[in-house]
């Protein structure tokens, strides 16, 4: 029976869903000698990586899209990961929307999701636009920033990176999603592991839940948060995991409408 109760679902992808990051997995598998360089560029003192720019460089020009696609189809995707996207869109007593907030870029999710057999699980997916779209060259994997080099800055002020501030698209979407009534979402649940999660999250109310991805990025931030004791901003609470299993148990528990109050 359909529920008024609404409750949103936000992935992060790389690490969080996928059990690795797909743009440095693409360089394990098909260029290995660039990964390396990549990573002793990232060690040079003053050097910001944009990954984005990175992987649409010449350098994987002579990469073709099926190779690019076998790789994707490759990446490590816990079984378990899989099971619990499934089981939140199972028919339940809650209603609830899946949504994938990424850095990764549109192509590689999409096959990712594809190849999962679970790309219908969610309604939407805001990442980095990518696709197959230069006529010359048909082959060559054409990759922007959400936010580009001539677009208008973000502005964030919590340190997101420059092409995407992922909290500003987070109430973006939720602004666009709000109901003739003006009522929102009774409960928003994020999924992520990385410092650039941190932005959305410190947007997240005190009814909502983070699912945080142990010994990453955004455990230190929110660790550090929580240091401040009074002045925190952080307003949701965390729960933290290390394996998909976890999230697997932890979705059990959300997919059932008592968790909201809802009796069946
Ligand atoms: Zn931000």
């Amino acid at each position: 029976m359909a529920s008024s109760k609404k409750q949103l679902v936000v992935f992060d992808f790389d690490w969080s869903m996928a059990d690795q990051d797909s743009d440095r997995w693409l360089f394990e598998v098909l260029a290995p000698d660039l990964r390396r360089k990549m990573r002793d560029r990232s060690r040079e003192p003053g050097k910001t990586l944009q990954w984005t720019d990175i992987v649409s460089l010449k350098n994987i020009l002579h990469i073709h899209r099926h190779d690019i696609e076998n790789a994707m189809r490759q990446i490590p995707f816990h079984p378990a990961m899989k099971r619990g996207i499934q089981l939140l869109k199972n028919p339940t007593s809650l209603d609830t929307t899946l949504f994938i907030l990424s850095n990764a870029n549109t192509f590689f999710i999409n096959t990712i999701l594809q190849h999962q057999g679970i790309r219908d699980c969610f309604e939407t997916i805001i990442t980095n636009p990518a696709d197959f779209s230069d006529p010359e060259k048909p082959n060559r994997l054409v990759l922007r920033r959400r936010v580009g080099p001539d677009d208008l800055p973000h502005g964030c002020q919590v340190g997101c990176e420059e092409n995407m501030c992922k909290g500003q698209e987070l109430t973006r979407y939720l602004d666009a999603h709000r109901q003739p009534d003006n009522t929102e979402f009774d409960r928003i649940i994020y999924v992520g592991d990385g410092s650039n999660d941190f932005c959305p999250v410190l947007r997240l109310r005190r009814q909502d839940v983070v699912l945080c991805r142990r010994f990453r990025g955004l455990e230190r931030k929110i660790a550090d948060e929580r240091a401040k004791g009074d002045v925190s901003r952080l307003q949701c609470t965390v729960e933290y995991w290390s394996g998909a299993w976890e999230v697997e148990e932890k979705f059990k528990v959300y997919a059932q409408g008592s968790s909201l109050g809802v009796v069946n």
